[in-house]
């Protein structure tokens, strides 16, 4: 169990992030949630979590791809809780082009927010840690982080260096009850890869669950999606005993896409 621990989950007011809360809430962590997205929505999903699972859940609304709001958003949960025990670094944006189409904001944005907001949130997290001498940072990386794709140099660059970032920051708090590990998801169906979908049926003019199976043939052998709440089930192994000296590593949940 959770119980007293706070769980910052950054980009959590849909998919992949608001699964990991549902999760760690559960198990009675209190939450902040993080994320863009329809105010009266937000707050819904804020109030269902803390009514199901008896826990205190807060909402800050920072853009994590600003370094300076990344690192506010951080100091702003220790002033709010006075703890940061998980941090779950998962807020994230994809564009696909070739690499001479590439658009420098758009590669500037996803460097921005899929790997330097994980530096900035990681060390305003890891002062109160190492004080603490117990902390969890799980860092939702992708399988595109170990493997690439062609049309998504941004993504697949922010990517590796996110699962390099998470092997540093497991070394350098090795043996102070912090671990820091990284989940590589395959596909999951959320409005990240709907998006894809969508393009994807454009392209070949089929329908939008032709196109589905087509993305997934392309890449995960099971040719199924990766749950939300599996990943989140991830994360909770990540936070229990059980995975106490498990650091500086990756946990493949990809429908076997890597294993080729
Ligand atoms: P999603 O689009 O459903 O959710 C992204 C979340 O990030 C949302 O809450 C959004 O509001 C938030 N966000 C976007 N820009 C932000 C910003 N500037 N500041 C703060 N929050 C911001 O996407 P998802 O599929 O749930 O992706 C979550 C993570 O999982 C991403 O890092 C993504 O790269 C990774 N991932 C997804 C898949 C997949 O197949 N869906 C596979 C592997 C890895």
């Amino acid at each position: 169990m959770l119980t007293h621990k706070t769980a910052v989950i950054t980009g959590s007011t849909s998919g992949i992030g608001l699964a990991v809360a549902q999760q760690l809430a559960s198990q009675g962590a209190n939450i902040i949630l993080n994320g863009f997205g329809d105010a009266a929505e937000i707050e819904k999903i804020r109030v269902n979590l803390e009514l199901q699972n008896d826990v205190k859940v807060h909402y800050i609304a920072a853009d994590l791809s600003q370094a300076e709001s990344a690192r506010q958003f951080i100091r702003q949960v220790i002033q709010l809780t006075g703890q940061v025990d998980i941090l779950v670094n998962n807020a994230g944006i994809q564009h696909t082009d070739r690499i001479e189409n590439f658009p420098i904001d758009r590669w500037n944005q996803i460097i921005a927010l899929n790997l330097s907001a994980v530096f900035h949130t990681t060390a305003e997290a890891l002062p109160l840690m190492q004080k603490q001498q117990w902390g969890r940072i799980i860092n939702i990386a992708s399988a595109h982080g170990l493997v690439a794709s062609e049309y998504k140099s941004a993504y697949v660059a922010a990517k590796h260096g996110v699962v390099g970032l998470t092997k540093v920051t497991a070394l350098e708090n090795a043996g102070d009850g912090i671990t820091c590990n990284a989940i590589c998801p395959g596909w999951v169906r959320t409005p990240l890869v709907e998006a894809q979908i969508q393009a994807l049926a454009e392209k070949n003019q089929t329908d939008i669950e032709t196109a589905a199976r087509q993305l997934l043939a392309e890449k995960q052998p099971s040719l199924q999606f990766v749950t939300p709440q599996q990943i989140g089930g991830a994360a909770v192994f990540l936070c229990s005993e059980a995975a106490e000296q498990m650091t500086g590593t990756t946990l493949s949940l990809d429908g076997g896409w890597t294993a080729r």
